[in-house]
């Protein structure tokens, strides 16, 4: 599946343009043409990257930026600005809102989705890779196989889905309606209530034997993949291996 991008754009032939050229690169594409309504859309779905106007009815590029970035959920979400500045001064402050790339208008379409390609390159590897491995975690796609330190795990597809999502994009936060969007599709009608039953079988089948969870519950917010999975156990290896160090001099 392509990634999802949400276009945050007024100017109409420009959204055209934008939507037809980003669905022939298989995208999955969505528009809002107002900035306030762009701001509701995002607290209920996660695409994969937004290109955001600078100036939109409603609130502007660079507030709904701004908030964006304050929201566990987006903050590391990928954006590119579009703006008709050209000033250096108001680049840096495009970036300074806290997108990641801006583009200045006119722009040439090509120049775009090389942007498009290179950011979601950049922000998630995983989602290219047969075979996604975090920590001791690891999910082959093709064979549809997971296991956790070499030993199989037995997931239900639903538990397959929500792993799957939550691994191709690490550390990112989302709450129980994007998991619904992103997982279940935006047009079943499910219960929040739901993802917490799927995620508690998710996390029961996969801490079977083993100390610590993979998966962070970020209180207000919702679920998140910990980016740090795996990367604390050595630290903690580290640690001790220094102080056997010290012990041993002292000794
Ligand atoms: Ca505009």
């Amino acid at each position: 599946m392509g990634a999802n991008i949400l276009i945050v754009e007024d100017e109409e032939p420009l959204t055209t343009l934008l939507r037809y050229n980003l669905e022939a690169e298989g995208y999955e594409v969505d528009a809002v043409a107002r900035g306030d309504d762009a701001d509701t859309r995002l607290k209920e779905t996660a695409p994969d990257l937004v290109v955001l106007d600078w100036m939109l009815p409603g609130l502007s590029g660079i507030e709904l930026c701004r908030r964006l970035r304050a929201r566990p959920q987006t903050q590391s979400l990928p954006i590119i600005m579009l703006t008709a500045r050209g000033e250096e001064s108001e680049r840096v402050r495009g970036l300074a809102t806290g997108a990641d790339d801006y583009i200045v208008k006119p722009f040439s379409v090509p120049e775009l989705l090389a942007r498009v390609r290179a950011l979601l390159r950049r922000a998630s590897p995983e989602r290219v890779a047969m075979v996604l491995s975090i920590g001791d975690l690891e999910l082959d796609r093709e064979k549809k196989r997971v296991s956790r330190s070499n030993r199989p795990v037995d997931l239900g597809p639903t538990e397959f889905r929500l792993l799957e999502f939550l691994m191709e994009r690490p550390g990112r936060v989302f709450s129980r309606e994007q998991l619904l969007d992103g997982v279940w599709g935006s047009d079943v009608y499910i219960d929040e209530r739901t993802v917490d039953v799927h995620v508690g079988r998710l996390r029961k089948a996969l801490n079977r034997g083993h100390a610590t969870d993979p998966i962070r519950t970020v209180r207000g917010a919702g679920y998140s993949l910990d980016d740090r999975f795996g990367k604390d156990e050595r630290v903690v290896k580290d640690d001790r291996l220094v102080k056997d160090d010290r012990l041993g001099k002292v000794g």
